[in-house]
């Protein structure tokens, strides 16, 4: 039977494909009891499932491209030590021995037990191990249960992933797979799992609420990325209708690329800055590939992730430095770590209770100074090698912004005293999305180099909505009155004193509020490659002088409604 579900849409495009469900260890299995004469078939149907799987991973690990983070192979070796291990791969024989269970229960009693004891360990890396052997878990299910595993490159090309949430975390190890779209039934569409995902350039919806439940594995689906839509089992006239629109949207794409290298600037003649997102040094090479004439936000928090030991000075110093040297001198906007709120480090032990307001980011660097000399060491001795520029997030305090000058003009002392060579000029910026920034600019004005806007944070901070979060996820409005008049209190600010701004949060990568951005004075846009060439489309055909008029009552509108009408007579 064919229907709908319906999500927001986070990354444009067409996917036709089959489901593959992401599931969980904790998934429905049942419990049965099995004569004697049973028991040494299902001991071997156990066995054969964790060779299956131990198989499953070898090949996982032997099939990762030379150039990935080493972390990625070092996580699929921390699996096969753990399927390896006496715990996962003899207990649950014996339980099933003893007790006369089904497979799939032995394991999961095995799985409870373990996690049980790991709970009551100190060390908090060993406890923070919990959740690998829970995916360990899953994987050896699956096999029990019939399901196909995770695809591997080369493999199950084209599924659409199915999943009920996932960390930022899991979707970068997702960046490794081929699917050709991802769906999720939770997430809002500027939470960090969706802006990753973004980078997947395949087609993305989030906050489907029941995909998990209501799809089946090797469902027949629809994607549909730019209306947020998901047919699921579509009929043949549908199905028919959408592979059309799917090859007017390649050749759309491939039209695009006509204008990669043409002067992003108006009709009136004023040059734009389009620079580019990216989370991992692989990114950049999409970063070229759409002309961008620099990095305005790399988010150096994602190298941190899935990994059991933090990157020493020298790791970080080779990936930031492997970067800087592709650009070939444009710009790379580093910045320094973002972590907390929803990306946390293997290990982490506490959470706060509201984390998006706890010890993220700027704060947690502070708190963790050595960890943070760390990375400014990287990152300054990477900066003779082009031209980087340091981004410090989620300032919200003139000592805040004291401290970190201070921290990096000592460690510029260090490398001085040590003869390192740095850029004596490396610029220093601030990200503006916390209000209080906003709204006291002056303070960060006076001693930055430069300014970002990050609409994503400043628009969950204006109107309290938790970006993750997709019951509130509706209420999330780039539109409303008070975000407006920040974003444009800010470019208006910094252009009058001078301070170069730009905009790296997900709104400069909307080409549909390319005109109002510009007419708030925005000259420099920074996002996610594979909206480049769009915005850029929409620059070469706009004329400032024709805009600023309509953008000026944006921001005396009041209703939404009205705010509304005056973007779509801007786009016209
Ligand atoms: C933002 O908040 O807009 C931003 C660009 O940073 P991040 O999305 O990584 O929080
Ligand atoms: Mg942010």
């Amino acid at each position: 039977m064919s229907f709908v579900l319906q999500g927001l849409g986070v990354s444009g495009g067409i996917a036709i494909g089959r489901a593959h469900l992401i599931s969980h260890a904790h998934l429905e299995i049942s419990h049965y009891t099995l004569p004697q004469k049973s028991i040494p078939a299902e001991i071997a149907r156990f066995q054969d499932a964790v060779q299956s799987t131990r198989e499953e991973l070898e090949a996982l690990r032997d099939s990762i491209p030379a150039d990935s983070p080493a972390e990625f192979a070092a996580f699929l070796n921390l699996h096969l030590m753990l399927l390896n291990d006496s715990t996962l791969s003899e207990v649950p024989r014996q339980i099933i021995e003893s007790q006369h269970c089904n497979a799939e229960w032995a394991l999961q009693q095995q799985m409870k037990n373990l996690l049980a004891q790991f709970d009551k360990i100190e060390d908090s890396y060993l406890r923070e191990r919990k959740a690998d052997v829970v995916q360990v878990v899953e994987r050896v299910l699956k096999v029990l249960l019939g399901r196909k595993q995770l695809p591997s490159q080369g493999r199950e090309q084209g599924s659409i992933l199915v999943a009920h949430d996932l960390s930022p975390a899991d979707v970068v190890l997702l960046k490794e797979l081929q699917c050709s779209a991802f769906i999720t039934d939770l997430g809002g569409t500027t939470s960090h799992t969706t802006i990753v995902a973004r980078s997947l350039n395949i087609p993305s919806i989030v906050a489907l609420h029941n995909a998990r439940k209501l799809i089946r594995e090797n469902d027949l689906l629809i994607v549909d990325g730019a209306r947020g839509a998901v047919i699921v089992d579509p009929g043949k006239a549908v199905l028919a209708e959408y592979r059309l629109l799917q090859e007017q949207w390649e050749l759309e794409k491939q039209k695009l690329k006509r204008i990669r290298s043409t002067r992003s600037t108006t009709l009136d003649g004023t040059q734009i800055h389009l620079h580019a997102n990216i989370e991992l040094p692989q990114d950049v090479k999409q970063v070229r590939e759409s002309g961008a004439s620099g990095i305005g936000l790399f988010r150096s928090e994602f190298l941190f992730l899935n990994r059991m030991t933090l990157p020493d000075e020298e790791e970080q110093f080779e990936l930031y430095s492997e970067v800087v040297r592709e650009m070939k001198g444009l710009p790379v906007t580093i910045r320094t770590l973002d972590l907390g709120s929803d990306k946390h480090l293997n290990g982490t032990t506490r959470v706060s209770a509201n984390p998006a307001l706890g010890l993220r980011a700027i704060r947690l660097c502070l708190a963790e100074p050595q960890m943070f000399r760390t990375q400014l060491r990287a990152i300054l001795r990477a900066s003779h090698y082009g031209k980087v520029r340091i981004l410090i997030p989620m300032l919200s305090s003139a000592a805040e912004l004291n401290l970190t000058l201070a921290l990096i003009a000592q460690v510029k002392e260090e490398l001085d005293v040590a003869n390192i060579p740095y850029d004596k000029g490396v610029e220093v910026g601030g990200m503006i999305e916390i209000p209080a920034a906003a709204l006291a600019l002056p303070l960060f004005m006076q001693k930055l180099d430069f300014l970002s806007i990050g609409t994503n944070d400043l628009i969950q901070y204006t109107l309290a909505i938790d970006r993750a979060d997709d019951s509130v996820a509706h209420l999330f409005d780039p539109l409303h009155p008070a975000v407006l008049h920040l974003i444009s209190h800010v470019i208006r600010s910094a252009n009058q004193a001078g301070v170069p701004v730009a905009v790296c949060g997900e709104m400069a990568g909307d080409a549909e509020l390319t005109r109002m951005l510009l007419g708030f004075g925005l000259r420099e846009f920074s996002m996610h490659p594979s909206n480049l060439l769009t915005v850029k489309q929409q620059v070469l055909k706009s004329s400032i002088a024709d805009i600023t008029a309509i953008t000026q009552k944006m921001l005396k509108a009041d209703e939404p409604e009205k705010i509304r009408t005056l973007l779509d007579r801007l786009n016209a």
